[in-house]
């Protein structure tokens, strides 16, 4: 039987770690490479939840540039899920990231999100104040990943096949 599949979009500012995480969760590996994403990158990853029937998300990472622009409606289209990502560096990578969720609504409005603040690695840098993420938390689930070092990466996506799963 074919497990049920979920498509998930990662959404969120230039080199806030989108490819990063994706390479992490799906692959265990990080380059310090900067290697610009090109198009639309599609992986997918099949998860055993004991006690439950497997599910297989399918992430949909699109290239950074074009999340500065409205999101579009053709990425977007057919998504469970959005896997929001911030740069804990860069406060302002933090409301590009909820505006994107805000301009996605049009398009997307049952679509569960949940919110990784990356480079959680870098954390003596970080300008996201941890009273603002606890304000966040109030309404999506957010998380502190750092895709370099792998914390709390299967622990955002496991949240998201779980709210997936239902
Ligand atoms: P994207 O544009 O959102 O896809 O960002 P990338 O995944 O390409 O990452 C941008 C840059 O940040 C790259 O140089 C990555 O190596 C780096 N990066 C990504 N995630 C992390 C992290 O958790 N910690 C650190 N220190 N660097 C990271
Ligand atoms: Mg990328």
């Amino acid at each position: 039987m074919n497990p049920a599949t979920y498509k998930v979009c990662m959404l969120g500012d230039f080199g806030v770690g989108k490819t990063s995480l994706v390479a992490r969760y799906v692959r265990s590996t990080f380059s310090d490479k900067y290697l610009t994403t090109v198009g639309v990158k599609v992986d997918s990853k099949e998860i055993a939840r004991p006690g439950h029937d497997p599910l297989k998300l399918v992430l949909w990472d699109i290239a950074g540039r074009s999340t500065l622009d409205a999101p579009s409606t053709t990425y977007l289209r057919g998504a469970a899920a959005l896997l929001l990502v911030a740069d804990g560096t860069r406060e302002t990578s933090l409301s590009s990231a909820l505006n994107l969720l805000m301009q996605s609504r049009d398009t997307l409005p049952d679509a569960i999100a949940v919110l990784a603040v990356n480079k959680l690695d870098l954390i003596e840098r970080w300008e996201v104040a941890a009273t603002t993420l606890a304000e966040l938390r109030r309404s999506l689930p957010v998380f502190e990943t750092s895709a370099l070092s792998g914390a709390g990466v299967e622990e955002a996506f496991s949240e998201l096949a779980r709210r997936l799963a239902g």
